[in-house]
Order: structure tokens, then sequence, then C-alpha cells
């Protein structure tokens, strides 16, 4: 059901669900009076991960993490064999 946006003249704006057919011209706000429904863009993209992901994404590719240093302990990583004979062989 899509939200919503109604303007109360002493509380200011509330958000409320009402399905598409049923949506009435004003509502009553939590203080008793009636509130008219307001103009608003559609909330495309409220919520959801996936959109969460998708905006970090973009964010990163502006303006990514920039670090100065290898972060602490990131040089030992994990084993890439467990075969202790693989462990004499010479290291570059
Ligand atoms: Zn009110």
């Amino acid at each position: 059901m899509p939200v919503y946006r109604f303007q109360c003249t002493d509380c200011g704006p509330f958000e409320a669900r009402y399905s598409m057919a049923d949506v009435p011209d004003s509502a009553s706000c939590t203080c008793g009076a009636s509130a008219r429904r307001g103009v608003s863009s559609p909330a495309l993209g409220r919520g959801g991960s996936a959109m969460a992901l998708l905006d970090s994404t973009r964010s990163t590719a502006e303006t990514p993490a920039v670090v100065d240093r290898v972060p602490a302990g990131s040089r030992r990583g994990t084993p890439v064999s467990a075969n202790p004979l693989h462990a004499t062989l010479p290291r570059p």
C-alpha cells in the first residue's frame, strides 16, 4: 500500500498508508484535527536492503574510502595449503 502524506495545521506533516482506491482527501491527526492530503514525490527505493546496497555501492564509486596504510594483520592471510612440506618451499 502506498504511503500518503497529510499536513496537520497544528502538528505538521505525518504519513499514513491507504490503498490507492480508498485514499481520503483528509485524515484525522493524532491531535484530533483534520489534516489535508498533500502532494509528495513517490517514495521510490525507500527502505529495502537491495536499494541500500545499491546506494552504498554507488557512493563508494564516487568517494572511495582512502587508507594511508595497510590494515594491521592483513599481511598474514589464510594458509594456502595445510601440507607441512609446503612450508619448506622457498619464499619470494
Ligand atoms: Zn495534529
